[in-house]
């Protein structure tokens, strides 16, 4: 009665055992579930120096401590792996239905090690499990493949799916994790990692319930959060058309204030992420043109063309993941776009036309659309993928890929035909420059050679998330996270909304101080992103969407949900002790993997070297490697190395890890 199912499925690929595992209480008293259960097991069972492609990789999917309670906006799960991207821990958080139905089969995660001989998916229901034949759904798409395993596992309910499309067949490093038709787990590479057990889909039929310590609590509390939340809502005069104004005022902003999260609730509701698509134009979040351009490369009469409400003019109905009062998703009609092939998609997220809009200065949207879907069935993650489409136009406007080397492509900023041609030669693999980019810029650029790696944006070989730190400093420092490039574990402008200040008494309060403050580094500043990792690193451990922890401790407590759920009564300090313990096992997980922390850091266009010509950040360059140092120093690492301190591993009990 804990709120979580004390027990996970252990599956070997190889030798086809599958067995469940009980798990002592103290690991959920330490680690929470989700990311923190899944750093505890992979770290304890993955040996130092094992090919993130071989057997003795371990791919984790784990629901989070809150999901499946009763309480709101905590149904998200996460994949973990040893990264073949990055070479050092992978995660990658997802929405949709999935997370529920894994504690509804009796169990907190599932992991999978060995390589299966031959295509399989797991079975799972609340009997047990088994590993089923897939040959007949290896090369279909995600979404293809999801609706043939509902229908064939079908009893009184549709099951729930999450499967691979063909970049994880075919071992794209920038492969992903589907769910409900293209909700994708994205990052990290986890669907290479998926791809290279040959495990072709997980489809869990449960039904079982997940006791709580105060269920009457926790359902008050929902119904609190629930109204406070349908109240939320932007006035019916606001439109698309007025976000980049909005943006514009934010780039004058000259004081830091804390703002109210529901603020971001209303924004959500109405618009979902694409608020961004023109708002972070003008205020410089958005990376143009490969991260070297700005507003002035992509202007006004393109950037409108991306207009959110040219989007919501195709939504059909809001999408919402489990148990959530937001649903900032969207499902479109598309079926006149392009070869009129999609019908009935996800709308495109923010990140997704960032990455195929003002990176390559295009403004085709029915091209996003249509690379939206493409994607999302190929199982292949949008910003890495968008990328890595970008970086090969600078290669070839610079002479190092000739039309020899793209099959005749003419890779020109804007030229939408072009990247859809190049998108299907990366989704299939073709030998040449398809190969070549299927594995993200880094490898590319080793490959390509000929100075390309000046064009290869990147952060310790991941794609970074379509925001500009220097815009926003404490962007850069997350960047510069154990997972590196991940743009959803926080930034200043969310650290403004989360009024941790409220309930832990180490986090610095926003005080209405100068905003180039945020450039300088400090303790202050160092505090501050702390404070969001930590909370965030509770919020993955608990399966709770970005979007609601930054609706601020005032309006969804995620310290008071945990409390309702496993009935430990810890303070919102010892709460944060936990997301310490949980980053530092991240940390050290790379450390025994050989990654230099150093080398995560943010460096060349994407911390402003050399400094951005035009827009809003012109001129900007980042102390990102002193901000960086000060935050490891706060956390108990050493500052130059990244290292955690022996102390710190002794006060945290983690010495279990490192021996
Ligand atoms: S706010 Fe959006 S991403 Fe978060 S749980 Fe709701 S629908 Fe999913």
């Amino acid at each position: 009665m804990k709120g979580y199912m004390g027990k996970i499925l252990k599956v070997d690929l190889t030798t086809g055992d599958i067995r469940q595992e009980n798990i002592p209480d103290e690991v959920y008293e330490n680690f929470l579930s989700g990311v923190g259960l899944g750093v505890y097991y992979l770290h304890k069972h993955i040996p130092a120096g094992a090919d993130p492609m071989g057997p003795e990789n371990i791919l984790g999917i784990l629901s989070g401590l809150l999901t499946n309670t009763g309480s709101l906006m905590t149904g998200r799960w996460m994949a973990v792996c040893k990264s073949p991207l990055t070479g050092g821990w992978g995660d990658a958080n997802c929405g949709g239905t999935l997370s529920p139905a894994i504690k509804q089969c009796g169990v907190d995660g599932i992991f999978f090690t060995g390589i299966s001989p031959k295509p399989v998916y797991l079975y799972m229901d609340k009997e047990g499990a088994e590993l089923r034949d897939a040959s007949h759904l290896w090369g279909k798409d995600a979404v293809e493949a999801e609706e043939i395993l509902q229908e064939e596992c079908k009893t009184n309910k549709k099951p729930k799916v999450a499967v691979i499309g063909p970049a994880g067949e075919k071992l794209s490093l920038i492969a992903g994790i589907v769910n409900d038709a293209g909700r994708i787990s994205a990052r990290s590479g986890v669907g290479a990692v998926m791809g290279s057990k040959r495990l072709k889909a997980v489809v869990l039929q449960g039904s079982g319930k997940t006791g709580i310590a105060d269920s009457a609590g926790m359902s008050a509390y929902s119904k609190e959060v629930a109204t406070k939340v349908k109240n939320a809502n932007l006035p019916k005069f606001f439109k698309g058309f007025l976000l980049p104004y909005m943006g514009m005022l934010m780039a004058k902003q000259k004081k830091v204030v804390a703002m109210d999260g529901m603020l971001a609730a209303m924004i959500n509701k109405k618009f979902g992420t694409i608020a961004v698509n023109t708002l972070g134009m003008t205020n410089g979040d958005c990376p143009v043109k490969n991260w070297q351009g700005s507003v002035v490369d992509f202007k006004k009469r393109q950037y409108k063309k991306l207009n959110p409400d040219r989007i919501l003019a195709r939504e059909t109905k809001k999408y919402h993941c489990a148990s959530c009062v937001i649903g900032c998703g969207g499902m479109c009609d598309i079926r006149d776009v392009r070869d009129g092939r999609y019908a009935h998609t996800h709308k495109p997220e923010y990140e997704t036309c960032s990455s195929f809009g003002c990176l390559l200065l295009n403004d085709d949207l029915e091209a996003i659309f249509y690379i939206n879907e493409m994607l999302n069935r190929a199982g292949m993650d949008t910003i890495s993928a968008g990328n890595a489409v970008a970086f090969a136009i600078e290669c070839f406007e610079n002479g190092i890929l000739t039309e020899e080397d793209t099959g005749g492509l003419r890779l020109k900023w804007g030229n939408a035909e072009a990247v859809i041609a190049l998108l299907e030669k990366m989704i299939n693999r073709e030998e040449g420059i398809g190969d070549i980019l299927a594995d993200g810029v880094k490898g590319a650029a080793e490959r390509i050679g000929k100075g390309a790696e000046r064009f290869a944006v990147h952060v310790g070989g991941q794609a970074p998330g379509m925001h500009d730190p220097k815009l926003d400093p404490l962007l850069g420092i997350h960047f510069s996270d154990p997972t590196p490039g991940r743009h959803t574990i926080g930034g200043a402008v969310y650290y403004n909304t989360m009024y941790l200040w409220k309930e832990v008494s180490w986090a610095p309060p926003v005080k209405k101080h100068p905003k180039s403050e945020e450039y300088i580094p400090s303790d202050r500043e160092a505090l501050k992103s702390i404070a969001t990792t930590y909370y965030k690193m509770l919020t993955d451990g608990a399966g709770g969407c970005f979007f609601a922890m930054i609706l601020g401790v005032d309006h969804w407590n995620l310290f008071k949900m945990l409390n309702l759920a496993t009935g430990w009564n810890l303070s919102a300090e010892e709460y944060m002790g936990i997301g310490r313990r949980i980053q530092t096992a991240r940390q050290l997980f790379n450390l025994k993997h050989g990654v230099d922390p150093r080398d995560f850091i943010i460096a060349g266009r994407i911390k402003g070297d050399p400094p951005l010509t035009g827009g809003p950040l012109k001129g900007i360059t980042l102390a990102i490697e002193d901000m960086v140092r000060l935050t490891w120093k706060n956390c108990g690492w050493d500052e130059n190395t990244g290292v955690p301190e022996d102390a710190l591993i002794q006060e945290l009990h983690l010495s279990e890890l490192t021996e």
